[in-house]
């Protein structure tokens, strides 16, 4: 049996909120463990190739972390500023290189390809836990425990309560880049058939981006608003390139640090879910739904003719999953209502924001500031162990809003100090 390895805290999960928490608590000095089972940190922002950081327009609070990610980012001028002064526009594969470089501290252990197996409890705490790479499994012993996994697999593995599915649930989508792409010409033609400055738009500054032109433009099968770019996407399906769901959902971004290359925010599946093989079968679907779009940009959009697709995401793009019960439960009330609440882990603004499973049944609802109590990031059942992300104890439409990704890492920064202060 192998001796048993003591920590402060351990983090479960090196995504969006994980990082964020391991971050300050090493900067904290606290002994840190971070468990990560891909073979790279970041999570969404990286492996799902989830760009740009959703701007939230309140000063937010517990963004040391972000501030500092932003801040090495452009020394690898793989982030921009764009033209809304959102500065989460970043460059998810450099992003892997950076996160490596910004969590390097000697009290702080990343673990790669590892996950956890067995977690012990006793009463109201969690005592111990086992964790697995696939030569290795070891024991683990810490004050505190953080599940930043987005699927809450350590809570599950603690027999933690969650919050019953709601009826509708969010869509998940398969990410995926193109690349090779005259921007050029693309943003020439995007400006001319849709001058919605809201949905789509362009943008090119010398101090910020070093020249790089960048853009971002949508259109949702909806039946509220007509998309410019929606009839091109039916002439894709009269055309037999596209099929009727792709029509559903389409977004497009450039990319900071990378002026020749498309992040698309589609295709959604609908059947990602349920069970194992349906799931399985629907990622397969998403692959052949990605490469109907990519012919269809080629045949339809000037920029696109010698484009190639660069990068599929190597972690699925899941917005919903499991939810942890936790002290205090967040709602759409508290959120809509603006209650306060002593020392808030985050202030934002981003919208009540739901991909529906049925046309007309997502929801885009803008919000005033909102704040989020600490007692919604840790367990009902243990003291010592906080959910981060988008596992947090919230409902549905409230975590629809949280699930973003500068609200989940403030959420692992708030921890972390929190945690601090109890140590
Ligand atoms: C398709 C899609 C589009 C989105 N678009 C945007 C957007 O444009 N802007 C925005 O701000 N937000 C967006 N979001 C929301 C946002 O990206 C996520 O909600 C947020 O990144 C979640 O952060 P997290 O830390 O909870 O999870 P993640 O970032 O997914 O991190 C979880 C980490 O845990 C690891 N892990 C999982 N299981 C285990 C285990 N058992 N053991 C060890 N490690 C484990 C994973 O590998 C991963 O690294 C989008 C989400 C999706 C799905």
């Amino acid at each position: 049996m192998a001796e048993i390895l003591k920590y402060d805290i351990v983090i479960f999960g090196g995504g969006t909120s994980g990082c964020s928490c391991a971050y300050t608590c090493a900067k904290n000095n606290l002994k840190t463990l971070l468990v990560e089972k891909n073979n790279f940190l970041g999570g969404l922002m990286t492996g799902g190739l989830v760009v740009p950081v959703m701007k939230s327009s309140v000063e937010n609070l517990n963004c040391n972390y972000y501030n500092d990610l932003v801040k090495l980012s452009k020394k690898f001028n793989a982030q921009i500023t764009y033209k809304d002064k959102n500065d989460g526009w970043f460059n998810p594969q450099l992003l892997k290189i950076i996160l490596d470089e910004l969590l390097n501290f000697s009290n702080l252990d990343i673990l790669f390809e590892t996950y956890p197996t067995k977690a012990s409890v006793n009463k109201n705490k969690v005592v111990d836990t086992e964790i697995k790479s696939d030569i290795l499994s070891l024991p683990i012993e810490a004050k505190y425990y953080v599940d930043a996994t987005g699927s809450a697999d350590f809570s599950y593995l603690c027999n933690c309560e969650f919050i019953p599915q709601n009826e509708i649930q969010q869509l998940s989508s398969l990410r995926f880049v193109v690349g090779n792409v005259n921007l050029d010409k693309f943003c020439e033609f995007i400006k001319q058939v849709d001058d919605d400055e809201n949905i789509t738009n362009t943008y090119r500054s010398d101090i910020d981006t070093n020249n790089e032109l960048h853009f971002t433009t949508a259109s949702v099968n909806d039946d509220n608003k007509i998309w410019a770019l929606d009839k091109y996407l039916k002439k894709g399906v009269e055309d037999n390139i596209l099929k009727e769901s792709d029509r559903a959902y389409f977004q497009l971004f450039s990319i900071a640090g990378s002026n020749n290359e498309v992040a698309f925010n589609c295709p959604r599946m609908f059947n990602y879910k349920d069970n194992p093989f349906m799931m399985s079968n629907e990622l397969k679907n998403a692959r052949r739904a990605i490469y109907r779009l990519y012919q269809f940009a080629k045949r339809y959009f000037p920029g696109f003719e010698n484009s190639t697709i660069t990068n599929i995401a190597s972690q699925t793009g899941i917005r919903e999953q499991r939810r942890v019960k936790t002290r205090y439960m967040f709602t759409k009330d508290d959120l809509i209502s603006q209650k306060h609440f002593s020392n808030p882990v985050l202030k934002a603004n981003y919208s009540i924001d739901i991909h529906g499973d049925k046309k007309n049944s997502s929801v885009l609802q803008k919000t005033l500031p909102y704040e989020l109590p600490i007692d919604a990031l840790i367990s009902a059942q243990y003291d010592n162990l906080f959910v981060i992300g988008k596992i947090l104890g919230a409902d549905f439409s409230a975590h629809s809003a949280l699930r973003v990704q500068k609200s989940c890492m403030s959420m692992g920064e708030a921890v972390g100090k929190y945690i601090k202060n109890q140590i």
